[in-house]
C-alpha cells in the first residue's frame, strides 16, 4: 500500500481521498481552509451546482450517492425567462428520468470528507496550506496557523483547485512544463432569491432558469430551503458591465431593463450586488499532469473549465474513478499508473473545455431564440425515433458516461448526416415540383 499526500479537500479532493482510503493506502489530506462543518465556507464560489450522470456514477462506486442526493433537487430542463416575461420550457432530454441535480457544495463536500474519514487509514488536516512541492522527494511545504511544517509521501496529488500550488510547483521545476490559461472577458456575481411563505419556491423548482440576453445571462438553481441562488455572468467591462454598474440606482435600472420578473423576487438585490465578489471564469489546460511516480494533478488543478455545461465537478469525479482504476491496475510502477490517467483523460477534458466554451454562447443567446428550441425539439423527435443511434449532444455530455472527445466527434457526424439529409431532403421536394409544374 502506497503513502499519498493529497493537497485540497475540496470536492475532488475529499472523493478521492475516499477512493484512496477504501484501497487501503495510506492518505493525509491537506487543506487550507477550516473544515466546512464549521460553516464558514469561503464566499465567491458556486453556493449550489448541477450533479449529473458522471458524478453520480463515481458517488455510487463508493456507496455515498443516496446520501450526497438525499437534499439534491432534480432539474428538468431549462425555464427560459424572456424580457416579458413570458416563460418556455425546453425539457432537457426526452426521457423525463434525465435530470440534473441541483446540489449544495458545502453538503457536497462535507458528504465526501466524511467518507474519507471513515477509513482509518485517512487522516485530514484543516487550515494547512500547500506552499511550494519538492517534486523529487514528494515532500509538501505547508503553512499552519502555528508556523511550516512538511508533509512526506510515496506521492503527492495536487487537487487544489484552479490556482493550485502544487501545479504552480511543476510549473516552476519541470522543463517544457505545458501550461495555458485563458479568462473570459465575463465575470460572474452570485445573488439570492428568498423562499416564499412557509419555505415554498417562488419559481418553477424542477428547473435550471434562465434569462438568456445574447452578451450575458442570469441563471438559478434551486436549494432545499426555498431559495434560488442566482447567477449574473457579465462583462466585467465595457458600456454596460460590472464596472460601469457602480451604484444602486444603475443596479436597479439594470436589473429592471434586463429581468424585470426576477427583480420583485430579489429584496435583498442591491445589497447582495453590492458585497458578494465577482469571480473570474477561466479555462486551464497543462500537461503533463504527473511527474514520475511522485506528484499528479487532478480535478481543477489539472483541467479548469468555464461553468456553463455544469460539468467540472463531473469530470474531477470522473477523474477519481479513472485514477483508481489505474492505480489498481498498474498497482506496481505508479508512473504508469498516472501516465495511463493523464492519457485516458487529457483528450477528453480539452474537449469537453471547448464544448463548455460554446454552451455559455448557445445558453446566453441561442436559448432565447425559436429556433433553438425548434433545434432541441427535432433532436429529441430524432432520439426517440431512434433510439441508441441518435443521441443529442447534451445528452451525451450529461446522461451517459461516452468520453467527451467521443460525444463531441459524434455529435459532428450527426449535426453533418441531419444537415445533409435535410438539403437531400430539400432537394428532393424542389426537383418533385420541377417535374409536376413542367408536366
Ligand atoms: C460559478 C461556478 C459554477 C459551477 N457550476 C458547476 C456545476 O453546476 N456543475 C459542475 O459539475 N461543476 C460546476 N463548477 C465547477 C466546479 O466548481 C469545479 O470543477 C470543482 O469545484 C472542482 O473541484 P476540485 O476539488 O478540483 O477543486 P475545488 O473545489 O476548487 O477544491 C480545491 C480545494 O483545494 C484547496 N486549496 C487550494 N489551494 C490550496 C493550497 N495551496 N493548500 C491547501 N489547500 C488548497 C481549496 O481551499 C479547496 O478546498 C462551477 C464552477 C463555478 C466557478
Amino acid at each position: 500500500m502506497a503513502k499519498f499526500v493529497l493537497i485540497g479537500s475540496g470536492l475532488a479532493g475529499g472523493l478521492l481521498a475516499a477512493y484512496l482510503g477504501r484501497r487501503g493506502h495510506e492518505v493525509n489530506l491537506y487543506e487550507r481552509g477550516a473544515d466546512p462543518r464549521e460553516g464558514n465556507m469561503v464566499g465567491g464560489r458556486s453556493i449550489n451546482l448541477a450533479i449529473s450522470t458522471r458524478g453520480i456514477h463515481a458517488l455510487e462506486q463508493i456507496g455515498i450517492a443516496n446520501e450526497a442526493l438525499q437534499h439534491a433537487i432534480p432539474m428538468r430542463g431549462r425555464m427560459i425567462h424572456d424580457k416579458s416575461g413570458e416563460l418556455h420550457f425546453a425539457p432537457y432530454d426526452v426521457d423525463p428520468k434525465n435530470c440534473i441535480n441541483s446540489i449544495g457544495r458545502a453538503s457536497l463536500n462535507i458528504t465526501v470528507i466524511q467518507a474519507a474519514q471513515r477509513h482509518p487509514n485517512v487522516r485530514v488536516h484543516f487550515n494547512h496550506k500547500c506552499l511550494d512541492v519538492d517534486l523529487n522527494e514528494a515532500v509538501c511545504h505547508l503553512e499552519t496557523r502555528t508556523g511550516t511544517s512538511a508533509a512526506r509521501g510515496d506521492a503527492v496529488i495536487g487537487v487544489d483547485g484552479a490556482f493550485s500550488a502544487v501545479r504552480k510547483s511543476m510549473q516552476l521545476k519541470i522543463n517544457n512544463f505545458q501550461y495555458d490559461e485563458n479568462y473570459l472577458a465575463h465575470g460572474y456575481r452570485e445573488l439570492t432569491i428568498p423562499p416564499g411563505s412557509n419555505g415554498s419556491w417562488r419559481m418553477e423548482k424542477n428547473a435550471l432558469h434562465i434569462w438568456p440576453r445574447k452578451s450575458f445571462m442570469m441563471i438559478a438553481l434551486p436549494n432545499p430551503d426555498g431559495s434560488f441562488t442566482c447567477t449574473l455572468f457579465w462583462e466585467f467591462e465595457g458600456p454596460r458591465s460590472f464596472a460601469t454598474t457602480n451604484t444602486d440606482d444603475d443596479v436597479q435600472r439594470f436589473f429592471e431593463e434586463e429581468f424585470p420578473d426576477a427583480v420583485p423576487l430579489m429584496p435583498t438585490l442591491l445589497e447582495d450586488f453590492r458585497i458578494n465578489p465577482t469571480g473570474s471564469l477561466v479555462t486551464i489546460r497543462c500537461a503533463p499532469w504527473y511527474y514520475r511516480d511522485k506528484v499528479c494533478l487532478l480535478g481543477d488543478a489539472a483541467h479548469a473549465v468555464v461553468p456553463f455545461y455544469g460539468q467540472g465537478m463531473n469530470a474531477a469525479f470522473e477523474d477519481c474513478v479513472v485514477l483508481d482504476e489505474c492505480l489498481e491496475t498498474f498497482s506496481d510502477n505508479g508512473e504508469r499508473a498516472f501516465d495511463h490517467y493523464f492519457r485516458r483523460r487529457k483528450e477528453n477534458v480539452d474537449a469537453l473545455a471547448d464544448l463548455a466554451i460554446g454552451n455559455f454562447i448557445e445558453m446566453r443567446d441561442k436559448t432565447a431564440s425559436k429556433t433553438f428550441r425548434a433545434k432541441k425539439k427535432v433532436d429529441h423527435a430524432l432520439e426517440a425515433a431512434l433510439p441508441g443511434i441518435y443521441l443529442p449532444l447534451y445528452t451525451m455530455v450529461t446522461f451517459t458516461r461516452l468520453p467527451y472527445a467521443t460525444a463531441a466527434k459524434r455529435a459532428r457526424v450527426q449535426d453533418l448526416l441531419v444537415y445533409t439529409s435535410a438539403v437531400i431532403v430539400f432537394l428532393i421536394l424542389v426537383l418533385a415540383m420541377v417535374w409536376f409544374v413542367a408536366r
